[in-house]
C-alpha cells in the first residue's frame, strides 16, 4: 500500500483535459492506496464554498465518491485558500494545516504547500498574511457569489500577466533561508510542497543533520504527476491521459 500526493491542478472550466484527467485518476486510486494528499491548488481560484458551478459539482461528486473508499486530505494553497467547512461536506476531503507532520514507514515527512516558503516575494507575502487574516477572508465571503468570480478573473488576469513579463523568476521560488528554518522548527524532517512548479528532489546537510526537499509537480494540459510513498520510500511518477494506471 502507499500514500499518494498530488498538488497544483489548478483545476478551472478552461481545463477539461486536466479534470478529466483528475477524476480518471481518482478512479485508478479508489480503494488502491492508503490515502491522497491534495497540498494545495487544487483548484485554479475558489471564491467560496457556496459556489455552485456545474463543473465544480462533477469535481466534487467525483471527489465524494472517492472519498467513501479511501481518506482525501486537502490543504489550501495560494489559489484555493478560501477552501472552508462547506467544500468538506461537499467533497468528502478533510482539511489539513499548513505544515502538517505525516509519521509513516518509520519516517516524518512534513506537507506543505510551498507558498509560504518563497520569502523573497515579499508583495506576496504581505498579501498571503492579509488574505489569511479571518475578517478580510469573511468580508470576501459576504460578497455576492457572481462579484467574488469578477474579482478572480481580475486576479487571474494579472497573475497570467505577470508571468508573461517575469517568467519563472527566482522571487517566486522557495529561499534557503526559510527551507532551513522550517527543517529546524520540525528536526529535520522530509520536506514535501508543491506550488513553485519545479519538480525535483533537493539534498539539505547542517551540522550531522541531513534531508529531502521533494517539490510537487504542477499539471497543465494533459498531463500531471504524482509522489507515491511506500516502504520503498519516495518516488516521482507522471500522469498522462489514458495512460494513468502505472
Ligand atoms: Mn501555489
Amino acid at each position: 500500500m502507499s500514500h499518494h500526493f498530488i498538488s497544483d491542478l489548478h483545476l478551472s472550466e478552461d481545463s477539461p483535459a486536466l479534470w478529466q484527467l483528475f477524476v480518471s485518476t481518482l478512479q485508478a486510486w479508489q480503494g488502491q492506496i492508503d490515502s491522497l494528499f491534495i497540498l494545495g491548488d487544487l483548484f485554479e481560484y475558489w471564491v467560496g464554498d457556496d459556489d455552485d458551478s456545474a463543473f465544480l459539482q462533477d469535481m466534487l461528486a467525483a471527489m465524494q465518491q472517492f472519498s467513501r473508499h479511501t481518506p482525501l486530505y486537502v490543504m489550501r494553497g495560494n489559489r484555493d485558500f478560501l477552501l472552508g467547512e462547506g467544500f468538506c461536506q461537499r467533497s468528502g476531503a478533510l482539511l489539513l494545516e499548513d505544515p502538517h507532520l505525516l509519521e509513516a514507514y518509520g519516517q516524518r515527512y512534513l506537507l506543505s504547500h510551498g507558498d509560504a516558503l518563497c520569502t523573497d516575494d515579499t508583495a506576496y507575502q504581505q498579501f498571503r498574511a492579509m488574505s489569511r487574516n479571518p475578517a478580510w477572508q469573511a468580508a470576501m465571503l459576504a460578497r455576492p457569489l457572481a462579484e467574488r468570480h469578477a474579482i478572480a478573473a481580475q486576479a487571474r488576469m494579472q497573475s497570467e500577466a505577470a508571468k508573461q513579463q517575469q517568467g519563472l523568476s527566482a522571487i517566486t521560488d522557495v529561499t534557503e533561508l526559510a527551507v532551513l528554518a522550517l527543517l529546524d522548527q520540525y528536526d529535520w524532517p522530509v520536506l514535501i510542497h508543491g506550488h513553485t512548479h519545479r519538480p525535483a528532489c533537493h539534498s539539505y546537510q547542517q551540522d550531522n543533520k541531513t534531508s529531502q526537499r521533494w517539490v510537487l509537480t504542477d499539471w497543465y494540459g494533459n498531463h500531471g504527476g504524482y509522489l507515491r510513498l511506500d516502504e520503498n520510500g519516495l518516488q516521482a511518477h507522471a500522469l498522462i491521459a489514458g495512460h494513468q494506471h502505472d
